[in-house]
């Protein structure tokens, strides 16, 4: 059996519904499926979620929130009235509405409401039976899954009937009000449900045909990655590849359950399949990836002074401050902290006030102007020589490395350049490695 996730720019409209229909009448296996909101249907629309949001904004200023609501109901209505569903969301809408104006609803629960109404349509369009996710995700107070009490309730549910359409992306907390993940998180609901059910596969069907071994507005005519494994994806994903929400594997590691990423408007592409063990032991580098905008602030430490001591007093302050550290290189008197620029935001100064409280630190130099590059491949371990080729070309084309970095499972090899070399780079180790 297979759990099938679709994004809201699959269900955007009547007509993406027809496809979906199509897609999960072509495979018996396809049991449960798992709907996001209407996404947009152009560039220039609206995502309903979005919608939601702003409608719950309206209400707690206390602004009218007819207008924005109405284009809320008017994407749903048309939806089942071009499919001829007869779903009857207006005595919906009328209760919903009644809340709203008296002020009885949470933001989460509203917000919810455009996968639920979702998924009501689609489990009317299908024939398949409607499941309240509140009924099966459980979320503790603290925000985190009660992972036990979800997955027996997703077999409970699944025991009584085994073809079903749930909502994605929220659940309830134990007093029975309404939780969400955070944004994108229908997959990690499809993720909860794959996994309580050992399913065969886990089918992620969105606008784009898997994940593409660059980023294709930097790499023209790059190429769809075909395997990936968990491990690489979370590399690939953190720096920068987002097709899915980072959270999506978590609920699936320890087990062997494969997920493909699809694309709704061509099925017959092949995708990328996600595994915790990947067929392919040839391709040595299996995407290259990469974030602009970081900055290394460099510490230099007295010569007397422990290095480590120093390095924890340093690390502390980042921590205190909650900005999130992505490297560290080092040298005997000297370590350097490097850091994304926009996550810094207002808190450089507090840093630097607090730093200055350390004695052993004798200065504190900033260079701006970095730009992290990932090449990621879970076979560059077989293969020695493979760091020296991806750093000569580098050198070939007068990239000046400012930082390299290697994780001991060598499943990446991280290097650090100008802004400016950016795409550049991105295409030069395409060509010469992809
Ligand atoms: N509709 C929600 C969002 O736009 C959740 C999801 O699509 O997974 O973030």
């Amino acid at each position: 059996m297979k759990v099938c996730k679709f994004g809201g720019s699959s269900l955007s409209c009547s007509l993406q519904f027809e496809k979906v229909k199509n897609i999960i009448q072509k495979d018996n296996q396809r049991n449960v499926v798992i709907v996001s909101a209407p996404g947009k249907r152009s560039s220039d629309d609206n995502k309903i979620t979005d919608l939601l949001y702003l409608t719950y904004f309206h209400i707690k200023y206390k602004v009218d929130f007819a207008r924005v609501f109405d284009l809320v109901k008017e994407r749903y209505l048309e939806i089942r009235d071009n499919l001829h569903l007869n779903v009857d969301l207006e005595s919906e809408f009328a209760s919903l509405e009644e809340r709203m104006r008296s002020n009885k609803i949470s933001e989460e629960e509203l917000v919810s409401r455009g996968e639920y109404f979702n998924a009501k349509l689609m489990a009317a369009y299908l024939g398949y039976a409607f499941v309240d996710a509140k009924d099966v995700i459980f979320f503790n107070f603290d925000g985190r899954v009660n992972v036990e009490k979800t997955e027996s309730s997703i077999k409970a549910i699944y025991a009584l009937n085994n073809k079903i359409v749930i909502p994605g992306f929220y659940g309830c907390y134990p007093d029975g009000s309404i939780s969400l993940f955070s944004r994108g998180g229908s997959d990690v609901t499809a993720s909860y449900f794959a996994k309580a059910l050992d399913v065969t596969m886990y089918e992620n069907w969105t606008d784009v045909s898997g994940f593409f071994k660059a980023d294709p507005k930097i790499v023209k005519n790059a190429q769809p990655i075909k395997e990936v494994s968990y491990d690489e994806l979370r590399e690939l994903s953190y720096m920068g590849a987002s097709v899915l929400h980072e959270e999506t594997i978590i609920p699936l590691l320890g087990s062997d359950i494969p997920l493909m990423v699809l694309n709704t408007n061509h099925p017959e592409e092949s995708g990328t399949m996600i595994s915790s063990e990947c067929q392919d032991k040839d391709t040595l580098i299996t995407g290259i990836t990469g974030k602009k905008g970081f900055i290394s602030l460099t510490f230099v430490k007295s010569r007397t002074s422990d290095k480590l001591k120093v390095m924890l007093q340093v690390l502390k302050v980042f921590d205190h401050l909650q900005i999130s550290v992505e490297h560290i290189p080092s040298s005997i008197d000297s370590f350097s902290v490097i850091i994304e620029k926009d996550k810094m935001e207002h808190k450089y100064f507090d840093l630097i006030a607090e730093i200055k409280k350390i004695d052993d630190v004798l200065s504190v130099k900033e260079y701006d102007d970095i730009a992290l590059i990932a090449v990621v491949g879970r076979n560059m371990v077989t293969k020695p020589g493979i760091s020296g080729k991806i750093l000569s070309v580098f050198g070939q084309e007068k990239v000046n490395i400012k930082l390299i970095d290697q994780s001991r499972e060598e499943i990446n090899i991280i290097v650090g350049i100008g802004n400016d070399d950016f795409e550049r780079s991105i295409n030069m180790l395409y060509q010469q490695f992809c």
